[in-house]
């Protein structure tokens, strides 16, 4: 990754279009900046901008770092060790969004999930009686961890290139995957397509709009600018799902393993004080 050139791309307002933006932070932490290599940090850039939409407040990077094929923000080893540590409180989550989406539905169905990862949420789909589908971009992570041989297999390739009927899925599920794509706009769309009418699409993202964003700002944790493009709140996310014929039906949090945790965060939600930094929506086509 080092050593090789770096392009940026200007981009505009994924939800409302717009190319009218305002500064808001400029981040030079040289820790945000760097590419994690085998334990060894890297700086990779000396300043990301953050903007904010004049006509809808989306946050975004811009321009965006153009990574060069084969290259990773961070290394195989340190993406390992993060579905190695998170899988307990993911499985917890996971189990979470299986039941809401099964009620919404009232039955199970197919389901799609995209940026699948270690497989983990396919694989506890595929458990639950739904007939899973998983697919994720990053072909090194899959040959390592063998997913191509488990149940599901992991597919590896980009949503736009995957083979799948349209209107052939009751769920898709786009678990912390928006935010590191550079046209989640397209994401979107290319999700409606594969819906079936009155299917799901459930989306989880870093909430910009949470207490602790607002109080840490430029600091806050997920102002990621090389792998992290895109901050939406919940203003945001749901205008870019109605743009795309996708009706919000239900919100929810991922907030893990620790359930009085996870009482007391449901509790500050309910009265408006989003203290957690994760934002989930279900919409339906
Ligand atoms: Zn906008």
């Amino acid at each position: 990754m080092t050593g090789r050139a770096l392009s940026h791309v200007e981009r505009v307002c994924c939800v409302c279009g717009s190319g009218d933006s305002d500064l808001l932070y400029e981040i030079r932490d040289p820790e945000r900046l760097a590419g994690y290599m085998d334990g060894r940090v890297q700086p990779v850039s000396s300043g990301e901008r953050i903007v904010r939409c004049r006509t809808c407040g989306l946050q975004y990077v811009n321009p965006i770092i153009v990574w060069p094929a084969g290259s990773r923000a961070h290394s195989l080893a340190c993406d390992l060790d993060y579905f190695a540590s998170t899988r307990p409180s993911r499985a917890i989550g996971n189990r979470h969004l299986l039941r809401l989406a099964q009620g919404l539905l009232g039955r199970r169905g197919r389901w799609l999930d995209v940026g699948a990862g270690d497989g983990l949420l396919a694989s506890q789909a595929q458990a639950a009686g739904w007939e899973a589908v998983a697919i994720e971009v990053d072909g090194e992570l899959v040959h390592a961890l063998g997913l191509d041989r488990v149940q599901p297999p992991v597919q590896v390739c980009p949503l736009e290139d995957a083979d799948l009927t349209p209107a052939s899925f009751d769920v898709i599920s786009l678990v912390n995957v928006l935010e590191h794509v550079d046209a989640p706009e397209e994401m979107v769309a290319t999700c409606a397509r594969l819906l079936r009418a009155g299917g799901l699409l459930i989306v989880h993202v870093p909430n910009v709009g949470s207490l602790g964003a607002r109080r840490r700002g430029p600091r806050w944790r997920h102002y990621e600018p090389l792998s992290h493009f895109t901050y939406f709140d919940r203003h945001t996310l749901p205008l870019l799902l109605e743009r795309h014929g996708l009706e919000p039906a239900a919100s929810f949090s991922l907030p893990g393993h620790n359930r009085v945790k996870r009482m007391v965060l449901a509790i500050m939600d309910r009265r408006g004080l989003y203290w957690h930094d994760g934002l989930g929506y279900i919409a339906r086509k």
